[in-house]
């Protein structure tokens, strides 16, 4: 049977500044303990301004949790202003980027090559990509969200090899969800990460989509994501919202209480 050790990932989006980050981490990292940490993978993703704070604060601290960043700039380095890297990421001890967020496919207009050139940055500096995929409302109506989806799959990992596709964390997120309190029901997460899965097997081999840890997010809150967490193929969490309160956080990383 697959060991995927569930992964519980805290995405802020633009929110906290690095102080409020600090005292949000050591919230976090003081309540959690070690059986917690051995249940599941804990990160936070901050914004990038606090990410050097999150990390002092995790080294001074000796917290066993993780952090990333929100996304990661495709180019190595040079003449692109406002982007960030992924070596300065790795730099900053970042274990994670997400890449492909439906807020950045929808507001920068990423497209599948824009991650997939992302995926390959991250790769490259060691940082492990979280790839979000995921339909909108009218994809879903139009019951085309298992094809959407795996055609986003396809995209962010089209030239990536098996070596690094083993680790990649995918994240089904569909868009409906996100941030509107509607969250999927455990069938419908189950339904398109199998999907995913199963992609993984035809794209690589079975032995790999094994070993990927595919989350669900959207509107996961600590009363629902029990649920969420007993389907097969769902290894985990993206949890934009209830992340910021670190009581709740907590609470949905405790999901097997
Ligand atoms: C997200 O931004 O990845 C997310 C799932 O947000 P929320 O939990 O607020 O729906």
């Amino acid at each position: 049977t697959p060991s995927r050790k569930p992964l519980m990932a805290g995405n802020w989006k633009m929110n906290n500044t690095h102080l409020e980050a600090i005292k949000l981490v050591q919230q976090l990292g003081f309540t959690l303990k070690e059986p917690d940490y051995e249940a599941v993978e804990v990160v936070v993703l901050p914004p990038f301004t606090a990410l050097r704070s999150v990390q002092t604060s995790v080294e001074m601290d000796k917290l066993a949790l993780r952090y990333g960043a929100q996304d990661v700039s495709p180019h190595a380095s040079g003449a692109y202003t406002g982007e960030i890297s992924g070596a300065m990421l790795a730099k900053l001890g970042c274990s994670y980027a997400v890449v492909g967020h439906s807020e950045r496919r929808q507001y920068h207009n990423e497209d599948d090559a824009l991650v997939n050139a992302k995926v390959k940055a991250a790769f490259a500096n060691q940082v492990t990509p979280i790839v979000c995929v995921g339909e909108g409302l009218e994809v879903r109506k139009a019951g085309e969200h298992v094809a959407y989806t795996l055609a986003q799959v396809d995209g962010a990992l089209e030239k990536i090899p098996a070596e690094q596709a083993r680790s990649v964390v995918i994240a089904y997120e569909p868009v409906w969800a996100i941030g509107t309190g509607e969250v999927a029901t455990p069938q419908d997460a189950q339904e398109v990460c199998g999907a995913i899965r199963t992609r993984l097997a035809e794209l690589y081999d079975g032995d790999l989509a094994d070993q990927v840890r595919v989350l669900y997010g959207g509107s996961v809150k600590s009363g629902n994501v029990a649920k969420i967490m007993k389907e097969r193929d769902v290894d985990g969490a993206l949890v934009g919202g209830a992340s910021l309160d670190p009581g709740e956080f907590v609470k949905i990383c405790r999901y097997r209480d």
